[in-house]
């Protein structure tokens, strides 16, 4: 059975690591994905063609999500293709990972443009043109719990996410639209492990019980199952995916 049959569903960041790994599962499913990315195009379309070659439906649209306009025409391009939209996968981020001071007033500001108010232009849109019903799945990170040094900027973005989705759930309720958050541990992507030694890779891999990384497809399937009609109930919640980490 299709769980998400007729459902079309947004998914930003996904021309590649964890937001390809759930449009390829969401088109599995059955579902229709949009697939969001910033610049690399190439990657984007390399998304939508895996999907169209198993027999899913996928459509690409390039805009960056910290800016609201562009934002406003990704929606509106979603929905003169589709019609309407019954999901929305906030997964697009970025990491910078500096002590405090080291980090620079642009590394401050372009971290909570992408993380922050890219959430947040998202579910603004989300609030009038997704459907009734609908489910929204945001991004955190499981580093929010443990706190490392170097983290500090990232983890108040992703704090700051975890929120939205707490006070936003009760914003929408009222049309049935349920809103969760996902919180990974260290996952095998380039925003992970690119420029990190063999050792500190190995380090992140043991937070885990089970001594790995993550991989997307680990992420996927929770995301998946939040867009279901079955996870309906769960509601408001920061949802670790994480091997056991925290
Ligand atoms: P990747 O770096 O592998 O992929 C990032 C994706 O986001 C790409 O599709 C990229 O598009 C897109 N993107 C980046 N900036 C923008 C923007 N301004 N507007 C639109 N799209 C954008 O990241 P991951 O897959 O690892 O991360 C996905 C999410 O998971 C992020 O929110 C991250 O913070 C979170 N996370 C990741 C963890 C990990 O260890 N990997 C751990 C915990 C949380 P393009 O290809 O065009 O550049």
């Amino acid at each position: 059975m299709q769980v998400l049959a007729q459902k079309i569903i947004l998914i930003t960041g996904a021309s590649r690591g964890i937001g390809a790994a759930i449009a390829r599962q969401l088109a599995a499913a059955g579902a229709s994905v949009i697939i969001n990315y910033a610049g690399r195009q190439a990657e984007a379309d390399q998304t939508v063609q895996t999907i169209r070659a198993a027999g899913g439906e996928a459509l690409a649209v390039r805009a960056d999500v910290s800016q609201p306009a562009q934002v406003a025409r990704l929606f509106e391009e979603s929905l003169a293709h589709y019609g309407h939209l019954d999901g929305l996968v906030n997964n697009a981020g970025i990491m910078l990972t500096k002590p405090v001071q080291a980090t620079t007033d642009e590394d401050f500001t372009r971290q909570f443009d992408v993380n922050v108010r890219g959430t947040f232009n998202t579910l603004r849109e989300a609030a009038t043109r997704m459907a009734d019903g609908g489910s929204i799945v945001n991004f955190s990170s499981s580093v929010v719990r443990v706190a490392l040094p170097t983290y500090g900027t990232y983890v108040a973005t992703k704090a700051a996410v975890e929120q939205l989705t707490r006070v936003f759930a009760k914003e929408v309720g009222a049309r049935g639209i349920n809103v969760n958050c996902v919180a990974p541990g260290p996952t095998n992507t380039e925003l992970f492990t690119q420029g990190k030694p063999a050792e500190a890779i190995a380090r992140a891999a043991a937070f885990s019980a089970f001594n790995r990384l993550g991989e997307p497809d680990d992420i996927a399937h929770l995301v998946s199952f939040l867009l279901t009609d079955a996870a309906k109930w769960v509601n408001g919640q920061i949802i670790g995916a994480n091997g056991g980490m925290a």
